[in-house]
């Protein structure tokens, strides 16, 4: 990343901390530099909270000329795994951004984070408590009521000392001893009276094995590891603004080599979706999903398998952009971010998702005709495809109605729609079976004059539907995900109510065998269609097959959501909701090319 041309215009400020980043600039702070750092701890897969927190850090040194590291805050070896570190750096790389060389991990500095401990110990800045965990949090007092000095604050230098090594040395046991900070027990703020700095863990760490059995603490390695690697703007979310006074102690009193600061921002939170680590692990391990990558998983390995993109999810941080205040979003900006990057980019296709038999009674038998269809029209330069059109062709089941209302401008007895980029058709009759009463086959006649879709004597249709060519159909797995939540806002539950009971039991139907255009057979995995009518899908990254493709629905044409709470009991067609866009109900009209 690049220093900006020092003739060109200095950018403007778009958030509050783009303000503070130029202010610091113009007033020399930090020697003019920009460096900021994206700290995941590796105990989890990252989610789309995540990403926010990632465009805006490698955001910031992007726009303003400056550096950003990726480190890994692994200073708790229980829940961190080298799993969770590999699947971070796929994920930071995929939304599209690159520390170069700079990537650390807090682990690297353990060494140097003890010798900072040893010199607070020295200074008589901290001292080694015997307290175990049920004592101290009684003695560090109530929001109302001032802490009390723990019996063993004023311990010696010397006896300090020793008892540190000692622990380093694995002489005691957990929770026996710890390391504190020497500071105010009568503070109003609860992370100064005399905070945790180590504590004994005989776990072995993923990068250190069993050379530790002391483990610093978040709030006390965090801003070593910022001052150590230089970083000067340390932008965390808004939870830690009582730990800055905190992060500023330990900063001023260790002998650290530059003076990151602290800034907190509103961290992003979406309706239907749940967006702790904590949380979504209890998902994965309790089966709730398939795994981290479960197609409606917030991760950002979710969602690429779900078919979001890269731009799809960045822009959604734009759009929410940066403020001081915690709020939620609706989910259905990021279902907007992706329809508005796909409706650019994904060709189209026509997608059969519950197959009925058309057959065309006046067709040549035998023959097959190949039709034009255009591949984007958002895109003339995708240009067009060919289809093959013959006697036997499938359409959706929910397009034909033995017994149609007026306001059906699909098929049914009688009525003449326009197949797309192919034939007007009227229906003739159909076929049903008689010991369930399904209709099995619907019969038509077409006029040979249409073709292309439009009638020379400028007769009008008023439904239009899609259609696939019976014999050349790929048959395939269609997954129709939902939100993984019925609730707004699911972990808002009563005392004492989990909040799986907000699960949606809806949130994945499965499709056992559509009926595709033909080109959809060699879909490449991860490849993103529209299906016209249907929304935006994408080939399953694990389970797609050259000839046998799976498709996950990435999202539907329109917010599906929205237009049940406005019909609120049904269309007036009585089709399934769930999915279809807007305009479908009278007569699925895709957009005229
Ligand atoms: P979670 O609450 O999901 O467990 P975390 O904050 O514990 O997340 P970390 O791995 O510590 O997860 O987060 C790495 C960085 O991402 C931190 O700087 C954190 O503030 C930021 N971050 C985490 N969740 C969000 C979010 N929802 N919105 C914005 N930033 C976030
Ligand atoms: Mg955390």
């Amino acid at each position: 990343m690049s220093t900006p041309n020092e003739s060109s215009p200095a950018p403007e400020a778009a958030h509050f901390i783009e303000e503070r980043v130029l202010a610091d600039r113009a007033s020399g702070k930090h020697g003019g530099k920009l460096h900021t750092r994206f700290p995941p701890e590796p105990n989890g897969y990252l989610h789309i909270g995540h990403a926010k927190s990632i465009c805006l850090n490698f955001g910031l040194a992007q726009r303003f000329g400056g550096l950003t590291n990726l480190r890994f805050d692994d200073t708790n070896p229980t829940t961190e795994e080298v799993e969770y570190v590999e699947s971070i750096q796929r994920d930071v790389k995929w939304l599209g951004f690159d520390w170069d060389e700079r990537l650390f991990f807090a682990s690297s500095f353990f060494g140097q984070i003890y010798a900072c401990a040893e010199e607070l110990v020295q200074k008589g800045l901290a001292y080694v408590c015997d307290l175990g965990p049920e004592d101290m949090s009684r003695y560090r007092g109530s929001l109302t009521a001032p802490g009390t000095d723990s019996p063993f604050r004023s311990r010696s230098v010397a006896e300090n000392l020793d008892l540190l090594r000692r622990m380093k040395a694995g002489e005691f046991n957990e929770g026996s001893h710890t390391l504190r900070a020497k500071i105010d027990m009568a503070s109003p703020n609860f992370n100064l009276r005399d905070p945790v700095l180590y504590r004994i863990l005989k776990k072995p760490h993923h990068r250190t094995g069993s050379t530790w059995c002391i483990y610093p603490t978040y709030d006390y390695a965090h801003p070593l590891c910022d001052a150590f690697e230089g970083i000067t703007h340390s932008i965390c979310t808004l939870e830690f603004e009582n730990h800055r006074p905190l992060y500023d102690w330990v900063r001023d009193n260790c002998t650290v080599p530059a003076k990151p600061e602290q800034i907190e921002f509103a961290r992003l939170n979406l309706t239907y979706t749940v967006l702790s680590k904590r949380k979504l692990l209890r998902l994965v391990n309790e089966k709730r999903v398939s795994g981290w990558d479960d197609p409606r998983m917030p991760t950002l390995t979710g969602l690429r398998r779900r078919g979001y993109t890269p731009e799809a999810i960045r822009t959604l941080c734009e759009r929410v952009g940066v403020a001081k205040f915690n709020s939620t979003v609706e989910v259905v900006q990021l279902e907007n971010a992706l329809r508005d990057d796909l409706n650019k980019r994904a060709p189209r296709a026509m997608a059969v998702l519950r197959p009925l038999e058309l057959v065309i009674e006046n067709w040549p038998a035998g023959t097959t005709d190949e039709l034009d269809a255009v591949n984007n029209p958002e895109d003339p330069a995708a240009g067009t495809r060919k289809v093959p059109f013959g006697q036997r062709l499938f359409i959706e089941r929910d397009d034909f109605r033995e017994d149609p209302p007026k306001d059906f401008y699909r098929l049914g007895p009688g009525r003449e729609v326009r197949l797309r980029y192919a034939f007007f058709v009227t229906c003739t009759g159909f076929d049903k079976d008689p010991a369930t009463g399904e209709v099995t086959r619907v019969r038509c006649t077409y006029d040979p004059a249409t073709r292309g879709g439009n009638a020379p004597d400028g007769r009008k249709v008023k439904g239009t539907i899609h259609w696939v060519p019976a014999e050349q159909a790929v048959r395939a797995e269609v997954r129709l995900y939902d939100h993984l939540f019925a609730a707004e806002f699911p972990e808002d539950v009563p005392e004492g109510t989990d909040f799986l009971v907000n699960l949606n039991p809806r949130s994945l139907e499965v499709v056992a065998d559509a009926a595709l255009e033909p080109l959809l057979g060699t879909a490449a995995a991860g490849s993103r269609w529209q299906f016209e009518r249907h929304g935006y899908f994408c080939a399953d990254e694990q389970d797609s097959r050259p000839g046998k493709p799976v498709f996950n629905r990435s999202v539907s044409l329109k917010d599906s959501w929205a237009k049940i709470e406005k019909r609120q009991g049904g269309s007036s067609d009585g089709k399934p909701q769930g999915g279809k866009p807007g305009k479908g109900d009278k007569g699925g009209k895709p957009k005229a090319p």
